[in-house]
Formats: structure tokens, sequence, C-alpha cells
């Protein structure tokens, strides 16, 4: 009888395998339990790896080809309990390698191996002689100035003065000021009162603190400027009273300075951040700070949804149907729905808060898993503006405007408002629309008495596809409505739009807001702020849906929604009609009453008049209708396989062997079809939709599939990856 070997550690590493990895412990150590959460260093191949021990027992290889760790890094788990358990459920959900999600969910120094870092928080005050001494003008007279007699915190520094470091620097090396570490309670400032909340807003507020015991979900349905945030205010001070942290993830473009400070201000506590535009080292803190406790109220962006929170009492989602929740590369998780599984775990309630929810989020409050909390007017004086559809069928048009809206705007401008030219742009693949009467080129098996399925453009628009069935036609030389000649695909960009507007209204300044204009996190209110009050006109993106209040704009002009109107995602409808609802908001926070211009080849489509009709609450209803008659979410599950290699017959290979591996299990297959943006940097893209009716039905086939896809042998002569619940078909 052979003794037994002894146990070792199985390791969770960064790659891209389905698989774990056992290591021995360094020479001297037991291969214990206790090391389950803690990071190790470990050799793979030629190189060095960090990666996490999730367990201990017996090796699956014989002893002696098991190497030894380089390092164990971390006396006590780095991450355990519910953190460690929700995301153990999550690389199962996406059917990702554990390692790979357990690095995204780490800070990139934590993920490097670096020691969880010092959260202690640290003041300046002058010294004796510092408080003595003459200073000449400059910034360390300016510190100087600042610290007077006080112990003043760094955090509030780093709001006061850029560069106020180098000044500490140079009064430290001279003896004048020195750093103290400060309790971080202590910095904040003490809570300003709130408004007094309006029945439906002490309604929610109740509804949320009758299940802060338990996990619970509430979908706070409000419009614009109803006052959502003052109820998540309020629970949070009251999660706060009991001891317990609050999480609040807002959209990529939401966290501004603004919402920052109006948090800062009424909480009373120090608010940790995290987003996109912090260090590395500013990340690792508000992690750490997390972990230890000391973090009683964050607000970040999506990879929020990661932070340890072993004090849980609240979870708020803002804006939840905005689409940055979903992580579009790597990792492609939706951070509102994991957050729902975290407050599970944790037992703690979900807030979900938005204008315009999720079909997804209304279909499970229609059915009963959420509370609906409904906040149905505005708080303030503001009011909802007049919504007029323009017809552009065979207008002029001058960059995408025609004629009619550049006169709306001089009539703005003339009455010394302000307008926004409201540019529609996802990057949807081109559909052919006729610009004389409208008519867009639908397939034949796809669509239906009621909606069209419209065809995508491919090669340069001499064809058609369907994005559904995979049928392709050529494109028809003429309408076949009309016999017009004017087919084109849709769209000119906001640059395009700026030019014309600049040499339209010389006498007024024309900003444009977008991505490429705004790349730093406060540069959309530094622009803004410049921009002022005068007249003048804004031409953006999606970027300025929301945020900053302008209360002189009056005039809102949205163009180029009918590639949404005809996209061939799914959601296209959804996300437009979200956005017009978004955009129009804009309108009616002015002080005189706005106006909202929708420009389109159909004036009657059956999208816009039951959104003008009877708002978001009909259109959502009605799409539901639709959702459910076509199959798609939120009845039904999908999961979307992507794959891109030089020669289209890589990926057309690996997806039909993807395809025959779910044969035999319950869901539907489409494809191998062209992705959306079918040539991408020389790589040919081709996916696979797979829908099954049940979350259970999806994953047992994904489950037999995908780890079997990681060794076919054409997997290597493509890059691929499976998207679970995708939101861009
Ligand atoms: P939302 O988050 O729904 O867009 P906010 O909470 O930001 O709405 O409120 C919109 C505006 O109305 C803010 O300026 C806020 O201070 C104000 N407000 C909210 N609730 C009340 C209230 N009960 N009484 C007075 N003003 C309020
Ligand atoms: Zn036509
Ligand atoms: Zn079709």
């Amino acid at each position: 009888m052979s003794t037994p070997s002894p146990p070792v550690w199985t390791v969770a590493l960064p790659v891209p395998l389905p698989r774990r990895f056992d290591y021995r412990p360094p020479d001297g150590e037991e291969a214990g339990v206790d090391a389950i959460g803690c990071r190790v260093r470990v050799p793979f191949g030629r190189r060095e790896l960090v990666g996490l021990v999730v367990g201990s027992g017996a090796p699956e290889l014989a002893p002696d080809a098991i190497k030894p760790v380089i390092a164990r890094l971390d006396e006590t788990p780095l991450l355990r309990g519910e953190l460690l358990e929700s995301l153990h459920w999550l690389a199962r959900y996406l059917h990702a390698p554990l390692g790979e999600v357990l690095a995204t969910a780490l800070p990139t120094l934590l993920r490097h191996g670096e020691p969880v870092p010092d959260t202690r928080a640290f003041g300046w005050r002058l010294t004796a002689t510092g408080r003595e001494a003459r200073w000449r003008p400059g910034r360390p007279q300016r510190l100087a100035a600042r610290l007077g007699a006080d112990t003043v915190a760094e955090t509030e520094l780093d709001a006061w003065m850029d560069g106020w470091r180098d000044a500490a620097r140079t009064l430290a090396g001279r003896e004048l000021a020195e750093r103290v570490e400060v309790d971080a309670s202590d910095t904040a400032p003490l809570p300003l009162p709130g408004p007094e909340l309006h029945d439906e807003q002490q309604a929610a507020v109740d509804a949320v603190l009758e299940v802060r015991d338990r996990f619970a979900t509430l979908l706070l349905d409000g419009v614009t400027g109803s006052g959502k945030t003052e109820v998540y205010l309020a629970a949070i001070a009251d999660c706060l009273a009991r001891g317990r942290q609050a999480l609040v993830l807002v959209p990529e473009i939401g966290l501004t300075p603004q919402t920052l400070a109006r948090f800062r201000a009424r909480l009373g506590v120090p608010v940790h951040v995290l987003h996109s535009g912090l260090s590395d080292g500013e990340r690792a803190r508000t992690w750490a700070a997390c972990a230890r406790g000391e973090a009683r109220v964050i607000v970040g962006t999506r990879s929020a949804v990661f932070l340890p929170l072993p004090q849980a009492g609240l979870v708020v989602v803002d804006e939840e149907h905005d689409g940055s929740y979903k992580q579009l590369d790597g990792l492609r998780y939706h951070a509102r729905d994991f957050a729902l599984v975290r407050a599970k775990a944790l037992g703690v309630p979900v807030v979900l808060g938005s204008a315009t929810p999720s079909l997804e989020s209304l279909h499970n409050a229609q059915l009963g898993r959420y509370a609906h909390l409904r906040l149905s007017h505005r708080a303030g004086a503001a009011r909802t503006p007049r919504v007029r559809v323009l017809d552009i069928r065979k207008r002029a048009l001058h960059a995408g405007l025609s004629n009619e809206l550049l006169d709306a705007i001089d009539a703005t401008l003339q009455a010394e408002g302000q307008a926004l030219v409201f540019k529609n742009r996802r990057g949807y693949a081109p559909v052919l629309l006729c610009h004389d009467c409208g008519w867009t080129a639908d397939c034949a098996r796809c669509s239906t008495p009621e909606r069209g399925s419209p065809m995508t453009v491919h090669a340069h628009g001499r064809r058609l596809q369907c994005h559904h069935c995979g049928v392709r036609r050529p494109a028809p030389p003429a309408c076949p409505d009309c016999g017009g000649l004017a087919l084109q695909p849709q769209g000119a960009g906001t640059e395009r739009i700026e030019e014309l507007l600049t040499e339209r209204f010389p006498e007024v300044p024309v900003l444009r807001i977008d991505r490429g204009t705004t790349q730093r996190r406060d540069a959309l209110e530094h622009h803004l702020a410049k921009f002022g009050d005068a007249p003048g006109v804004l031409v953006g993106t999606q970027m300025l849906a929301k945020g900053h209040d302008l209360p002189n704009l009056t005039l809102v002009a949205v163009v180029g929604i009918d590639e949404g109107l005809f996209s061939a995602d799914f959601r296209a409808p959804e996300k437009l009609a979200q956005l017009l609802i978004q955009v129009a908001g804009r309108a009616g926070r002015a002080r005189r009453p706005g106006e909202v211009v929708l420009q389109t080849h159909h004036p009657g489509h059956p999208l816009l008049h039951v959104l003008l009709e009877g708002g978001y609450p009909a259109f959502a209803q009605a799409e539901l209708v639709q959702r459910e008659a076509a199959g798609f979410p939120p009845f039904a599950r999908l999961a979307l396989l992507r794959a891109e290699a030089q020669r289209i017959e890589h990926a057309d290979a690996f997806l039909r062997v993807a395809s025959g591996l779910l044969d035999g299990f319950d869901v539907q297959r489409f494809g191998p079809l062209p992705a959306p943006l079918p040539r991408r940097a020389g790589y040919q893209r081709l996916q696979l939709l797979v829908s099954a009716a049940d979350r259970p039905a999806l994953h047992a086939a994904l489950a037999f599939a995908v780890p079997a896809l990681y060794d076919a042998p054409e997997a290597r002569r493509v890059r691929w990856s499976l998207d679970v619940d995708p939101v861009d078909l």
C-alpha cells in the first residue's frame, strides 16, 4: 500500500483555460484550508503568475510532477465568504474560467500581487515654527493659510487645490508643516438636511426600510427629476445609522462631481468612489477600505459591484437600464444582475432606480418578483416638454438636418434660448432606407405584419443580409415602393453636424460633446460651465442625455433615430425609447417651456406613436408583447458565441463545431452569421446565437459545450468568446 500523497493547494490562475492547477505549499508549510482565498505566486510554464488558492486536497497528478508555489502572498484570505462564493457563482454563470473572474474582480495592484494598501487617513498641520513663520506669496503660503491652526485632511486638500502636495513637501522639508494620521470619520462635513419628502417618496423609503433586514428587490420607477436620489439618500442614511455599508452603482457618465458633492454633503460620512478615472493606487485603497469596513458609502461604476462588503446593508443601482452596466469585452458580466446575486447572498435589499426601467426589470415587477415603487411627478417646477415629429421624407438635408429643423434652431436662438442637437449613434449595422418614401429593406421570412425585420447592408451597399435567418439578397438598384433612386445606408456624424451649425450660426457658440471632445471625467462639466446660459447650440451623443442641468435649454432636436427604429438588434427599440425619454427630459428642466423635435423618415412608426401617446409605460407594455411573440428575452434566455479569424472558414468551422456540441439539447441555434461589424482589424467575425426557453435549459447546454470548445482543434485558429445574456446582437 502506498502512502497517500500530502495534500496540495488548488489554485485558480488568470489564464483562459477552464481548469484549476495544483501546487505544493512552500517548504515547511501545510496545505491547509486556512489558505483558501489567499494569493500565491506560482511558476506557470516559463512565466510567474499570481493566483488565488481556492481549495486544498489530494493532488490529481503524481506528487513529484507538482511544483511548489514561489510564495504565499497573504497571511489571511483576501477573498472570502460571500464575495468569494458569489464569484464562484459568476464563473459558473458566465461559463468563464474562475481565475479570470477572480482577476477581473480584484483591482490591478492586488491582481499583480501587491500588498493590500494602507488605508489610514492623513492630514496636514503647521508645526510650531510654521505657525510663527512669515510667508512670501506662493503656493506654500497659500497652503499655510489654508491650514491655519487646523489639521486638514488630504482628501479635503485634494478637493481644494491641484498641486498642494508639492507645496506640502516644500513645507515639510523646512519643518514648517507635518503629516499626521487623522480619523477618517472626522473628515466629513456635518450632514445637511434634505428636502421634506413628498408622499410618494416617503412611501418608497418606507417600503425599503420595511425589508431592510433581508434580500428584496425594489424597482423605483420614477420620471426624471421625481426625486429618486432623495429616496436613495434616505435609505442610505438609515443603513448608516444601523452601522452598515451602502453600495451605490451609477452609470459611467452619471458619476459627476455634482453627484458626489450631493452625497458627501448629505450623508455626513466620507464617500468613497470607484471609477475608471482613478489611479491603480486609488482603486486598491478603495478596495481595502471596503474590505476593512472603513468605507461606509461607496459610489462607483460597473466594477464597484466587485467590492467586498463585510457589513453590507443596502445596494442601490441607479439608472438600472443603462447599457454601461454590461461589460462588452473580457469578462462579459452585467453589474446590475450581479448586484442582485450579491444582495441575495448578503441578505440585503436592492433598489433599482430608473425613469425608463429595462423590460427585464419591468417584467420581473409584473411577475411580483420585484416590488414596484412609483414616483409619478417631478419634484420641482419642471414640466413635460411638447414633442413634435418632423417628417423629412424628400426634404433637403444638410448634414442630416432639415430646413425646418434649422429654422427651429434659429427661432430658439432669436428668443435667446439654447438648442441641443442630439445625434443617436450606436454603431448599428446600417440598414437601407429610401429617402423619398421611407421604405426599408425587410426580410420576407422574419418580418411580421406588425413589425418589419430589417436586413443589414453589407459589401459596401451591394448586398443585404438578415441577421436572424441568414437570408441574403442583392440590394435593389431602386426603391421597390416608389421607384426612387435615393436608397442610402443611414448616418452622418456629429462632426459634420457641428461643422454645418458653425457655418449657419456664426454668431453663437457651437459646442460638440462626445467621447472625442470629453476624454476626461470632469471635461463635460467644464465645457458646459463655459458654455453658460447665453444663446448657443450643443451637438452631441449619448453623453448629453443626462447630468448637468441647462436651465436655458428650450429646444432639443433628435436626429438619426431611423437606424434605431430599424435596427436588426431586437433591443434597439427599447434603447431608443429610453434615450428619447431621457433626452426629452433635458428640455423639461428649462425655466421656459421646452420643445422636442424628432426628425424621421417614419412619422407613422408605431414605436413613436405609442411612445408619444402613452409614454414609456405604454411603450414598454407593447414591446413586451412583441418580445413574447418573437421569443426574445425576458421570455427566453440567450447566449452569443462570437468567433473571429483572418480566414472566415476558420471562424465558420469553429462555430459549426460549437453548434454540433449543442445537438440534442433543448436550445435553438441561429447561425453562424456575420457579426454586426463583420470585419474588424483584418479579422472576419461570425457569431452563433443560442436561445432557450429558460435559464436551466441554456446552462445545461453551455455547461456541456463550453469545456469541449476549449479543447477543440478548431479553437486554435480563432479568437472566440461567449457572451451570456448578450445586449448587443
Ligand atoms: P431624480 O434622482 O429622480 O432625477 P432628484 O432626487 O435628483 O431626482 O431630484 C430632482 C430635484 O428635485 C433635485 O433638485 C432635488 O433636490 C429636488 N427634490 C427632490 N425631492 C424633493 C422634495 N421632496 N422637495 C423638494 N425638492 C425635491
Ligand atoms: Zn421609396
Ligand atoms: Zn430573415
